[in-house]
């Protein structure tokens, strides 16, 4: 039977991740039935805005080098506005080059197949199905294969992981009753290199730029009971001149989850698995990123697992509650929560301190 230091259970952006990062100091095997798909002419559909930090993560795991330049979208400033206030964010005040970048998924995931392929581990193309305790780590069993052995196991299984409820870890679930309408524009004005957050009472809109200077990329939050009208996007983003669609439209429900714990006897949950949140401030994969960082370290300073629960939980509950928090806030028409509203707004524009501290953490 095969036996391995570390496996990782799903190979999504944050398994991959983790793998690459992991692989260099320990034997590890990564277990994920999907390969990335080749890249089209136009964008797939789903992208993630990397922040400044993400990039340096990627940087450090070698992984950066893999990308085409060609095909990320950069982000220097961001426009957030509501229906009254305005707010303009530019790298260069906090003396940043660039806030991030826009890439594809598939595009990071083929980039860190193309890592992982220099680096010793070994790739099981199948699922993890069920998990036997042993007095030291876990036979894993795998659908179609021999099962192997692991000292520790690492959840990266996405949201609805099948593992972490094997393992009995309770999640606490928000349904926004919304949903993320996803697709790619071409825009009579080019975007600039700048990413457009509106805040609308129906939810949040998000221009995000592509490659190519008039491309972008929209995800909208509408309440589950709307469906998506090209005509209504016209009309609510008006900023980038008329729009035309240059891809599918997809949908994805809206939901934050948090895991009670993130760690247990020998294994430890990553990225969604442990924590989804609302894609307002395209944050999941950055967090799932955090999520690898840290654990990365307290392996390395071969510290208990409970110190990387200890480093990342806190903060993406915090991360995640904020979002909560500022989508109700836009949903709520109350005249007072709209008086506290345009109080931040302004509070933000005027207080450059305030709104520097707040770049600093979103890059
Ligand atoms: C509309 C939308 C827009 C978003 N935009 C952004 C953004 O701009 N920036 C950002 O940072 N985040 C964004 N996010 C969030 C981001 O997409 C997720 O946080 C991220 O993809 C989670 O990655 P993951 O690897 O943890 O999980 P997943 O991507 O779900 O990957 C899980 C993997 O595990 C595999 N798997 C599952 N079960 C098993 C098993 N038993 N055995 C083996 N393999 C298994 C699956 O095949 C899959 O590949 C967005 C989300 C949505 C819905």
């Amino acid at each position: 039977m095969q036996k391995f230091e570390i496996a990782v259970v799903g190979g999504g952006l944050v398994g991959r991740f983790a793998a690459a990062c992991l692989a260099p100091f320990a034997n590890v095997a990564l277990i994920e039935p999907n390969q990335s798909a080749p890249l089209q002419e136009i964008p797939h559909l789903r992208v993630s805005a990397l922040t400044a930090h993400s990039l340096r993560l990627l940087e450090q795991a070698e992984v950066l080098p893999q990308l085409d330049e060609m095909r990320l979208g950069e982000i220097l400033g961001m426009e957030l506005s509501d229906e009254g206030e305005h707010l303009s964010l530019r790298a260069s005040e906090i003396s940043q080059l660039r806030l991030g970048y826009v890439v594809e998924n598939e595009h990071l995931s083929a980039a860190l197949c193309r890592r992982l392929q220099a680096l010793d581990y070994a790739l099981f193309k199948t699922h993890a199905r069920r998990l036997e305790r042993l007095a030291q780590g876990w036979r894993v069993h795998l659908e179609g294969e021999e099962p192997i052995e692991v000292k520790l196991l690492l959840i990266a299984e996405g949201s609805g992981s099948a593992l972490r409820r094997q393992l009995q870890v309770k999640v606490e679930l928000m349904d926004y009753q919304q949903t993320a309408w996803v697709c790619h524009v071409e825009t009579e004005k080019p975007h600039g290199a700048l990413a457009y957050q509106r805040f609308l009472p129906t939810g949040t809109l998000a221009f995000l730029p592509l490659f190519k200077p008039n491309w972008s990329s929209i995800v909208w939050a509408l309440p589950s009971s709307v469906q998506f009208d090209f005509e209504a996007l016209q009309r609510a983003f008006p900023d980038l001149g008329k729009l035309k669609l240059i891809s599918a439209v997809g949908q994805f429900p809206l939901f934050a989850q948090n895991a009670e714990t993130y760690v247990g006897k020998d294994f430890a949950l990553l990225g969604d698995a442990a924590h989804t949140v609302h894609p307002l401030a395209g944050q999941g994969v950055n967090l799932g990123f955090q999520d690898v960082e840290a654990l990365t370290a307290v392996l390395k300073a071969k510290e208990p697992l409970r110190a990387y629960q200890a480093r990342v939980k806190r903060h993406n509950e915090w991360y995640s509650m904020g979002f909560s928090v500022l989508n109700r806030l836009y949903q709520e028409e109350h005249g007072a929560v709209k008086t506290l509203r345009q109080l931040g707004w302004k509070g933000l524009s005027h207080l450059t301190w305030i709104k520097k501290a707040l770049m600093q953490q979103m890059s």
